[in-house]
């Protein structure tokens, strides 16, 4: 078995008095391509953030590198950890180009500017995620589908070892949703990127990810393959409705049943 990349221990999270995430251990192995389900509310941004050390936990310890995080290196974890949040509020008008820079931040050090390798890894970031053709259009000029490769380019000129998606594909229509996913399925396959997606479509997780775990009210109920995972009475019991589960192309399909 592959060595853990990031492993989390009974950890647990509350907003002021609110507790959202309840005890909570996993750990991601390289290359593991996870898709993150469970209703709304579930407590999935959250866990995200947690991993990104954007939000620290009440209880519990996070080792990323058999590191624990709060003695890790900032500047390490800041190079290897990309998290790409759900929607990209972009008051400045800055160029695609501009923007993808930016996932070179933590290489530099203060006052330093942009070295010729930094804009030749941005330039190979722009062309994996198939930006380059509006490197000089502005962010908040190009659709949701262009921006959100943007942001994944971005996270890409990082070079993480890890990235964090919440919900990639939200908002977005059939054809950019397996645009955007198969960019991911890529950078998983041959890059070895570890990838963990928060993904409200189950069908889809289940085409594209090697794994799921499903979060229910801030607890994990159950962590596995996407055969493992999406089991008629789990569904139901979670998400509160009648399923029919069929297959397509060797991967599990799920039906809501609709009383008419
Ligand atoms: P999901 O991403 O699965 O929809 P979230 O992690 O966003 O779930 O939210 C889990 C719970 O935490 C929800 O009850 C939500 O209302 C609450 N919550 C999320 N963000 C905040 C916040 N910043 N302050 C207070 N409560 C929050
Ligand atoms: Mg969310």
């Amino acid at each position: 078995m592959t060595p853990a990349l990031m492993k989390l221990e009974n950890i647990s999270f509350a907003y002021e008095t609110l507790p959202v995430l309840k005890d909570i251990s996993l750990s991601t192995r390289e290359q593991d391509f996870i898709g993150l389900i469970g209703p709304n509310g579930s407590g999935k941004s959250t866990l995200l953030k947690i991993m990104g050390a954007i939000l620290k936990p009440d209880s519990g310890s996070i080792q990323f590198k058999e590191s624990s995080l709060p003695k890790i290196n900032k500047k390490l974890f800041a190079q290897s950890v990309s998290w790409i949040p759900q929607d990209h509020p972009m008051v400045f008008p800055f160029k695609v180009s501009e923007i993808v820079l930016m996932g070179r931040h933590p290489y530099l050090s203060p006052l330093s500017f942009e070295s010729e390798e930094d804009f030749e890894i941005s330039q190979r970031a722009m062309e994996t995620t198939m930006t380059s053709q509006f490197a000089d259009r502005y962010f908040n000029e190009i659709s949701g589908g262009e921006k959100q490769r943007v942001m994944i380019a971005s996270a890409l000129a990082q070079d993480p070892e890890m990235m964090l998606l919440d919900e990639p594909t939200a908002a977005l229509d059939l054809k950019y949703q397996i645009q955007i996913l198969s960019i991911l399925k890529n950078l998983n396959a041959r890059h070895k990127m570890t990838l963990v997606m928060a993904m409200h479509d189950l069908n889809l997780a289940s085409s594209f990810c090697n794994r799921l775990i499903l979060l229910d009210e801030g607890q994990i109920v159950r962590d596995g393959t996407p055969e493992q995972v999406l089991k008629k009475d789990i569904l139901e019991q979670v998400y509160g409705i009648e399923v029919d589960l069929g297959s397509h192309d060797g991967s599990i399909r799920v039906h809501p049943v609709i009383s008419r």
